[in-house]
């Protein structure tokens, strides 16, 4: 079959082969087509807005194994902590004082009845200090049905937990062989969110050792076939004291996973075009402009880190984290002045919800 870039952007439906051929684009023109689509197809259905949501990384504490993730629960070169409720707070009020919308309260992994008790206690104490439009993510990992429930009762609307990969190999290939680290589980963890009522998140590593062109496709049609509100994807990245580091040899350039990323956005914005996608920190691991380059690419969402400096040399999922000595509130300003040389408007105290989200509501 003959492909053009052009035939492939008219149609109504993408097939794995369309989505292969434009994940595969090389072609100066031909990339710049793609991103200059999916840029259209964002502005008409989300606008010019770019939404602003405060990251806090609260703990590095694990009991999870995964191959690739440098505070894994086996790496003993990481000094571990965990955030006071106080402290917690004070990076809420920056986010509301910066004009967020919203923040996102990531973890580790716990499973334990006090680590739940906490979590659902601190969504309380936050939308009791931030007010009832102030939204709150979790992202802590697989959780009971009856965890998660109880964690949205309390206020939480918006979870996120990537599946990684779509291919149930080589998520095996990146945990280990256990209980504890089932792809089914996880996948089934998607859809006990949706049926809570979360809006609902998840995503991939991309440029994974051993991942395909085609498994990054699939990795696209299952985010439609699962009716996800938000995507947060972006490259993988080493990190040195984690087993998935023996696999480096099987790597593409930084600069390819950057490109690869990049291209899944804008893929993904043609394909879904009104959920929320992130322009992660890992592009700009990458590229000190890579966040930039992931909104350009149809992205519309960025996450400030708002984890106290002192914390945040500690929390290295990957190598190379940017940002680690900066001041919170000027990373947060410093992101904002770009965006806006780009032309977008950074949304001002408003929720953000995913316009998918919202019309999934209505049926
Ligand atoms: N423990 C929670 C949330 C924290 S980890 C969870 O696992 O869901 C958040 C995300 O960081 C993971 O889902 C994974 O996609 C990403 N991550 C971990 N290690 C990484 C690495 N080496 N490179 C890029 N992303 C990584
Ligand atoms: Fe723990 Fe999440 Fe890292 Fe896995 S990816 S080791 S669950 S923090």
């Amino acid at each position: 079959m003959v492909f053009s870039i052009e035939s492939i952007l008219h149609k109504k439906e993408f097939t794995k082969d369309d989505i292969v051929y434009l994940l595969s684009l090389k072609d100066e023109n031909d990339r710049e087509c793609l991103f200059a689509k999916a840029r259209e197809i964002k502005e008409h259905y989300t606008g010019n807005k770019i939404f602003m949501r405060g990251l806090i990384e609260f703990s590095n504490i694990c009991r999870k194994n995964c191959l690739y993730c440098g505070i894994r629960a086996g790496n003993s070169h990481t000094h571990r902590y965990i955030m006071s409720d106080e402290e917690i707070l004070e990076s809420v009020a920056i986010a509301v004082k910066s004009n967020y919308g919203s923040v996102v309260i990531q973890s580790g992994e716990q499973n334990s009845a006090d680590f739940a008790n906490r979590i659902d206690q601190l969504i309380k104490k936050i939308k009791a200090a931030a007010g009832k439009d102030f939204r709150i993510t979790v992202a802590c990992g697989e959780q009971t049905g009856d965890t998660y429930r109880r964690w949205f009762e309390s206020g939480a609307e918006r979870y996120l937990l990537r599946i990684e990969t779509s291919s149930a190999q080589l998520y095996r290939s990146l945990h280990p062989d256990d209980k504890e680290h089932i792809f089914e589980t996880r996948r089934s963890c998607i859809y006990k969110l949706k049926d809570i009522g979360y809006q609902t998140g998840t995503g991939v590593m991309i440029g994974l050792p051993g991942q395909t062109v085609e498994d990054l496709a699939y990795d696209l049609l299952f985010f439609r076939e699962a009716g996800i509100d938000m995507v947060g994807m972006g490259p993988y990245l080493e990190q040195e004291n984690t087993p998935l580091i023996e696999q480096k040899h099987l790597l593409v350039p930084v600069n390819k996973r950057l490109d690869m990323s990049l291209k899944m956005i804008a893929v993904l914005r043609i394909l879904m075009k009104n959920i929320n996608i992130a322009s992660t920190g890992a592009l700009q691991a990458i590229e000190p402009t890579g966040r930039e380059m992931g909104i350009l690419a149809g992205a519309n969402v960025i996450m400030p880190n708002l984890t106290p400096v002192k914390y945040r040399g500690k929390y290295l999922l990957y190598d190379k984290k940017p940002c680690l000595d900066e001041d919170t509130l000027t990373c947060g300003s410093c992101i904002e002045t770009r965006i806006k040389m780009l032309g977008y408007e950074i949304a001002g105290n408003e929720p953000g919800d995913s316009l998918h989200f919202k019309e999934r509501l209505k049926q």
